[in-house]
């Protein structure tokens, strides 16, 4: 089967030669029944671990009832998930969409509707926002964009980390700042600990919205339950995806109260948008996060797993990361290891070229992080 995909589907991705058939918990399987321990979890999205038994109960129950209905009415279950995301979140209403590029289009609109300005959408240098044509304006890297312009107008990319930067750039033109509170697909890279209260500052002063993009970051990802929380933040918008759903598809804007009203009836609009199957998914997931204390289980083994890695000092030029988005920067490619890692029943990503990215299902347990470091250990003692 895996022979047909050239024939069959576009080239967009680097294709791994492998078929994940199987998954439960930590583990998946190939189609050839071998066994790995995924810290992937589909790039920050199992974050309840692969087919959790209440997640798969849900849609489970869901699917006999209704898969989907259409916004033209009420939908019992996203309302029930609306009112969830405002009690774990520090905003207050919901949009539901289908993908993180979605979440931040929507963000995008309401930001310009609202504030009226029609120009000035500050974004940062080596983020990452998604790929339809409003996503991928707001992303700052070249290497994404320069085939595909012209890019949609107003945008402008200062360097992430400097507040000076923002202040020379903002106006009173300036509809909003979209920011990532961690950047993941640049390399997991760290902020300063005060620089998102430092944006939010900034776009108070000049009645601007601050947008952050949560979607890799959100639901217990960084040891918090949103990363917004751990700098001590309240975005007027937040957007949400990947970890949202528990591995079914869904994302959201989650937004302050007084800026809701940027929006009404007929601005926006998504069909499959929070359907009764995606939110009892998502409401599952976010219940077996919290029961089963996984944010905290997040918080915990990831400083564990931080001090561990610290172990390949000579290795890493630079070891990175907040609760389980980890980040490891090589001074080389690193795609090699991730073939390595995978020939020893291990699966890791490559981001930014240079940096190994572990994203593991928030479950993990340290005597499994001991397991993944032994790996580790064999691929750079063989292979160096
Ligand atoms: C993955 C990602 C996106 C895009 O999400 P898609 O579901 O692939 O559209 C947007 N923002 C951030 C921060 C991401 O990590």
């Amino acid at each position: 089967m895996i022979s047909k995909a050239d024939k069959f589907l576009l080239n967009t991705y680097r294709r791994q030669n492998l078929a994940i058939v199987r998954g439960r918990g930590l583990y998946v399987w190939d189609s050839e029944g071998k066994k790995y321990i995924d810290c992937v979890a589909g790039l920050g999205v199992n974050n309840v671990g692969h087919c959790h038994p209440k997640v798969v109960k849900a849609i489970e129950d869901q699917v006999r009832e209704l898969m989907h209905c259409s916004n033209l009415y009420h939908i019992p279950n996203q309302i029930e998930l609306a009112e969830l995301l405002s009690e774990i979140s520090p905003c207050d209403k919901a949009f539901f969409a289908n993908s993180g590029a979605e979440s931040v289009e929507a963000a995008l609109k309401l930001a310009r509707k609202f504030t009226k300005r029609e120009e000035g959408i500050i974004t940062f240098l080596n983020s990452f926002h998604g790929r339809t044509y409003g996503a991928l304006s707001a992303t700052g890297q070249e290497k994404f964009l320069h085939a595909f312009k012209p890019l949609v107008p107003g945008f402008s990319y200062v360097p992430y980390d400097d507040l000076e930067a923002v202040k020379e750039e903002i106006n009173k033109k300036t509809a909003c700042v979209i920011v990532e509170p961690i950047q993941g697909e640049g390399g997991v890279i760290l902020p300063d600990e005060d620089y998102l209260k430092g944006l939010r500052e900034i776009t108070n002063d000049y009645d601007s919205l601050l947008i952050v993009d949560e979607v890799q970051t959100g639901f217990g990802r960084t040891g918090d339950m949103f990363a917004c929380m751990h700098y001590h933040i309240e975005p007027d918008i937040m957007c949400v995806a990947k970890g949202l759903g528990g591995g079914f598809p869904i994302g959201a804007i989650i937004v302050k109260e007084e800026f809701s009203k940027g929006f009404e009836p007929g601005d926006h609009a998504a069909t499959f948008g929070g359907n009764p199957l995606a939110c009892a998914s998502a409401i599952a997931s976010i219940r077996v996060l919290m029961e089963e204390k996984m944010v905290e289980n997040s918080r915990e083994v990831g400083e564990y797993f931080i001090s561990k890695l610290k172990k390949f000092n000579e290795i890493f030029k630079d070891i990175r990361g907040k609760g389980l988005m980890i980040g490891c920067e090589l001074e080389e490619e690193c795609h090699k290891y991730v073939e390595f890692a995978r020939e020893r029943g291990l699966i890791i990503n490559c981001t930014a070229d240079k940096v190994l990215r572990f994203l593991p299902p928030l479950s993990i347990q340290k005597e499994e992080v001991n397991i993944v470091i032994s790996i580790l250990e064999k691929i750079f003692e063989d292979e160096r």
